[in-house]
Order: structure tokens, then C-alpha cells, then sequence
């Protein structure tokens, strides 16, 4: 038998989430005047390095990982985007998580352009040796992309606080002096952010606070359902729960749940820690993992993957507003189908921008060796997103154009104003 294509092979490529963001580009392109001369510059990435990871198994023998890191943009600065471990990664789908951090980064006006990384592989399956060995391998590969001024990566899906110590080591033990600022989303004890763990769980539910108001709704008791109870779901249903909202559904990759009154979030989340499945917690009733999308709430946030949300979904779904947690959850036909229907749907590059605010305060921080305590990022991190929020509701508001075309209008005049200023070298 000949040895398995590797995914990165035309035929073998899922390009869905990459034709996505081109949809995207090209609803926003009637609204950029005297920038969409330029606006080809956000349809291809600057820049893709394909890697072989080779690791050394605990049985003895050596299993071969496709690993990825992608720079879509670098018009306003070095690249900035996660790292994802997942056996579903591929070059199209990491070309597209990095042009929404193009777009994201410009949004929220830090300096940063748009980079993502990912490596083809179920983490679940590896020992935390051959985990590590993994980590470093990648890192080691995609060196010469990295750096403080070049490209900082930060954790996705599967990756965590450790993974980003292991990166850092790797990139200083290569470099022969340690950088703190190479990654984000480190452990506190090497640099890393008092509030970044759950940065972007609290940008969700600011967002969604936001929305709220202005639609008038009361989140005392307003029902939520989240998808996906990871860092980013499970950090906002604790938001959301605090400020007195019913978290009445949840999925993950294991099941779904509902509860009425709404469940606890953080007994939750020690269940899933000690390894539990949703189905198995107390104080809630299983559901069919797609029943999911029935359940009537008032705010739905998709917090797993990308193109969850399609337009049979989106018809399905009865919700007074979605907050997209996740990267690109829902497709331009279900932004078409929520639009008939009147729901606003607050879009992935606002809605969970708050990781990488407070991921360059902890870049920054770590450049000039100052420190911030934990009340003074929520603070940054509360002020910069609000002010992105009006600044996309206003323009939504104004020009009766959805939340997601206002974010990307504002997002790509300042990349495409940035490109022209460089302009073309040679
Ligand atoms: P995570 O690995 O911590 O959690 C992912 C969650 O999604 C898990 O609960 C998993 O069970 C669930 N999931 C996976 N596949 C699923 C499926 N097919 N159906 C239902 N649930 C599924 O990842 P995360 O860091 O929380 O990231 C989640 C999303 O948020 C991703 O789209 C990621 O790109 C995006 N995001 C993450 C951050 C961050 O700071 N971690 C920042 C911005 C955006």
C-alpha cells in the first residue's frame, strides 16, 4: 500500500473555512471606497510554512504530524494568532484562523497583523512526554517564523499555559537568550497575564452585555446555551452566571446538556477536569447531541469550532442574539439565514478579541519588564473592547449593514490603509 497523502495535497484539503473569509471579504469590499483597490492583499496569505513534526513515541517508534504556522498579514505589525492541536488542522483551515486575526487585531487597534499555527493531532491520544516532545518539535520547526517582532503565537484549541512554557523554552534554548514575549498565554510564574486565562470567556460576556443593553433585554436570568466548554465557553458561562443569567445548555465534544434553571458553571467545569463527559453531570439532563440547537435562549454562543452554524442550523436556532465565541462558527449562509430572521449575530473578531487584547498587554508588559495586576488589565482589556463594540454598533446603526460587515469595514480600511502607506518593496 502507498503511504497516505498528506492532507496539504489539493485533493485532500477541506477548504471550507478558507472560502468563508473570502465570502467575507467579498461582502465588505462594496463598502471600502478608496481602499478596495488593495483588497486583494487580504486574499491570500503573505506567507505559509508547512512542517514535518517527527516524534519519538513512548512504544519506540516514530509517528510523522503535519504541522502549520501561517502569516496572513503584517501590515500593522509583527503576526499574532494561536496554536491548535487537533487531528482535523489543515493548511486551509489555518490560512483562515490567521486572516480573521488579521482582521480581529485590526479591529480592536492593537498593533499586530494576523498569524495562526496548528499540527494535525488528536493531543488526547499522546502521553504528556510524547506531548511535550511534540510541542518542542513544532516549535523548533517553525523558528525561523517566530519571534517577539515577528510572530507570536498564543493557545488555541488543545493548546494551554504549559504548551506555551514549552515553546518559549524551546525558542530560548534556540536562540541562546530567553524571550519572554515570543509566546502569550504563558504560566503567571514565567510572564504571563494575570487575567489571560479567561480573557476571552470575559470579552464574550462584556459583548454580550453590551448587546443586551442595547437591545434592551435583562441578563438577570436570560437563558443562555453555549457550545463548546473549553477555555473560551466555559469561561464565559462563569461570566454569565455571575451576573445572575441562566446557563440552560451546553455541548462539547462528548454530549449535550440542559438544565431549566440553569446549571453551575464551575462544578461543571471540575467535572469535565476530572475527566468526566457532559452526559455523566448531575444536576442537568442529557440531551441528543443535536437537540442542542432547539433549545430556545436568549443568547446562543457557538464556543467550539468553525462552521458549526449553516443555514438549516441557523433556521433551527430560536435566540434573540448570538455571540460567536469561537473562530468563524457561522457560515455566510447562516449569516444570511439570522439576517432574515432579524437576529444580530455579534461577530468571532469582536466577540472574542478579548484573548489577544490581553495578549498584548502581556506581550507588552513583558517588553519593558513592567507589571500590571490583575484589576488593571480587566480595566485595559474593559475600555478597549467597549470602544471597539460602539465603535461596530454605531457604524452597524448608521449604514444598516449587519455587526459582522461593520467589524470587517473597520477592520480592513485601517489594514488597507497600513498596506498603501508601506506600499510595494521591492
Ligand atoms: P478548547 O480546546 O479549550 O475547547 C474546545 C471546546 O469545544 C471543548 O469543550 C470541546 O469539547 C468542544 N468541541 C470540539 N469539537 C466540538 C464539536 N464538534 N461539537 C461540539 N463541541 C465541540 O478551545 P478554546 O480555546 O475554548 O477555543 C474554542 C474556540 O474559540 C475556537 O474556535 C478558538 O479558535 C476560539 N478562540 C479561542 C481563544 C482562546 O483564547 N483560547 C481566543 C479566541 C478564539
Amino acid at each position: 500500500m502507498s503511504p497516505a497523502l498528506p492532507s496539504y495535497i489539493e485533493a485532500k484539503q477541506n477548504i471550507a473555512p478558507w472560502e468563508m473569509f473570502l465570502e467575507q471579504v467579498a461582502r465588505v469590499e462594496p463598502y471600502l471606497g478608496v481602499w478596495s483597490p488593495w483588497i486583494d492583499t487580504l486574499r491570500r496569505p503573505r506567507r505559509a510554512l508547512i512542517v514535518d513534526v517527527p516524534v519519538q513515541m513512548d512504544d519506540g517508534g516514530i509517528a510523522h504530524f503535519e504541522g502549520y504556522r501561517v502569516h496572513h498579514n503584517t501590515s500593522r505589525g509583527p503576526a499574532k494568532g494561536g496554536v491548535r492541536f487537533h487531528p482535523d488542522v489543515t493548511l486551509a483551515e489555518v490560512m483562515a484562523l490567521s486572516a480573521w486575526m488579521t482582521i480581529k487585531t485590526a479591529l480592536v487597534n492593537v498593533p499586530f497583523g494576523g498569524g495562526k499555527g496548528g499540527v494535525r493531532v488528536d493531543p488526547s491520544k499522546l502521553s504528556i512526554g510524547e506531548l511535550e516532545r511534540l510541542t518542542r518539535r513544532y516549535t523548533a520547526e517553525i523558528t525561523p517564523l517566530i519571534g517577539p517582532l515577528q510572530d507570536i503565537p498564543a493557545p488555541d484549541v488543545n493548546t494551554n499555559p504549559q504548551i506555551m512554557a514549552w515553546m518559549m523554552d524551546t525558542y530560548a534554548s534556540r536562540q541562546g537568550a530567553l524571550r519572554t514575549n515570543v509566546v502569550t498565554g504563558k504560566p503567571i510564574s514565567l510572564g504571563g497575564s494575570p487575567a489571560r486565562a479567561d480573557a476571552t470567556g470575559r470579552g464574550v460576556f462584556i459583548c454580550a452585555a453590551e448587546t443586551a443593553d442595547h437591545m434592551g433585554l435583562d441578563l438577570k436570568g436570560a437563558r443562555v446555551a453555549i457550545q463548546g466548554f473549553g477555555n473560551v465557553g466555559a469561561g464565559a458561562a462563569r461570566f454569565f452566571s455571575e451576573a445572575g443569567a441562566r446557563v440552560v445548555a451546553v455541548q462539547d465534544i462528548t454530549g449535550a446538556i440542559y438544565a431549566s434553571g440553569g446549571l453551575d458553571p464551575a462544578r461543571l467545569q471540575e467535572h469535565i477536569r476530572a475527566g468526566g463527559k457532559l452526559g455523566e453531570f448531575t444536576g442537568a439532563e442529557a440531551l441528543e447531541m443535536d437537540a442542542f440547537w432547539d433549545v430556545e435562549t436568549d443568547i446562543l454562543v457557538p464556543a467550539a469550532l468553525e462552521g458549526q452554524i449553516d443555514a438549516k442550523v441557523a433556521a433551527r436556532i430560536k435566540t434573540k442574539f448570538v455571540v460567536e465565541g469561537a473562530n468563524g462558527p457561522t457560515t455566510p449562509a447562516g449569516d444570511d439565514v439570522f439576517k432574515r430572521r432579524n437576529i444580530p449575530v455579534v461577530p468571532d473578531v469582536l466577540a472574542n478579541s478579548g484573548g489577544v487584547i490581553v495578549s498584548y498587554f502581556e506581550w507588552a508588559t513583558d517588553a519593558s519588564s513592567l507589571m500590571w495586576d490583575e484589576g488593571q488589565i480587566v480595566h485595559r482589556l474593559r475600555h478597549v473592547l467597549e470602544a471597539a463594540f460602539q465603535s461596530v454598533w454605531s457604524l452597524h446603526k448608521h449604514q444598516n449593514i449587519d455587526l459582522r460587515t461593520a467589524a470587517y469595514v473597520l477592520a480592513c480600511q485601517r489594514i488597507l490603509e497600513a498596506r498603501r502607506l508601506r506600499g510595494l518593496f521591492p
